[in-house]
């Protein structure tokens, strides 16, 4: 199996290239081609799995395939990943830069503990990716930075660690805010009950991955 039989676009594959990836893991020959038909995925895999990119490159090809008219306007939300950790998220964004170098698509990443001035004059600047922690998430969509009405892939990464974190209500919060009509990933390196009843309240039809 290589990206090429995944049916990645040029610029990601390039990408992929620069990264010297020679073939996808067992978690994104899995996931991949189940995102980019668009399903709803209910991914079990532990960090290390190559998890971050099954689902950071479907993304940024299901974004970069669909286009929106970007005019003047500043770019709205399309894609949001949300990660319990700072150093989650700053690996995520990474991920992202690498993957994405060539598809013209924005991101940008929200974490507490700094001053959010740099944070919020991005998200001013306009992203089509976010990727966030839930605290400092909640505290910019309070104060309007962050809109979340034009969402079409939302991901909830680590989802044990965020209950482990005492993030649960948080994570609500999030989701009650995020349209309806959605496609959403959600990955967990465990599948105890709390945490299906979770993925319950968020998927549709859910494609099961296993690594
Ligand atoms: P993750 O499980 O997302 O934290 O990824 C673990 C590590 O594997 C990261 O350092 C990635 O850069 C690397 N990685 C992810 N996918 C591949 C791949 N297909 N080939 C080689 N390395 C990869």
């Amino acid at each position: 199996m290589t990206f090429e039989n995944l049916n990645l676009i040029e610029p990601i594959l390039k990408a992929l290239k620069t990264e010297g990836y020679s073939q996808p893991t067992p978690i994104q020959e899995k996931s991949i081609p189940l995102i980019l038909q668009k399903r709803d995925i209910l991914g079990c895999a532990q960090t290390g799995t190559g998890k971050t990119a099954a689902f950071s490159i479907p993304i940024l090809q299901l974004l970069s395939e669909n286009k929106v008219q970007q005019d003047r306007a500043p770019r709205r939300i399309r894609a949001m990943i949300l990660t319990p950790t700072r150093e989650l998220a700053l690996q995520i964004a990474d991920s992202l830069t690498s993957y994405g170098k060539h598809t013209g698509l924005k991101h940008t990443v929200i974490f507490g503990g700094v001053s959010q001035r740099a944070q919020t004059d991005a998200l001013r600047a306009g992203v089509d990716i976010l990727v966030a922690t839930p605290g400092r998430l909640l505290d910019l969509m309070a104060q309007k930075y962050v809109h979340l009405n034009n969402i079409e892939m939302f991901v909830l990464d680590e989802a044990d660690r965020m209950l482990d974190m005492g993030f649960v209500n948080d994570v609500r919060k999030v989701l009650k805010v995020l349209p309806e009509k959605k496609q959403s990933l959600f990955f967990s390196a465990t599948m105890a009950p709390e945490i299906m009843k979770l993925a319950d309240t968020i998927l549709v039809n859910p494609a099961k991955v296993e690594v």
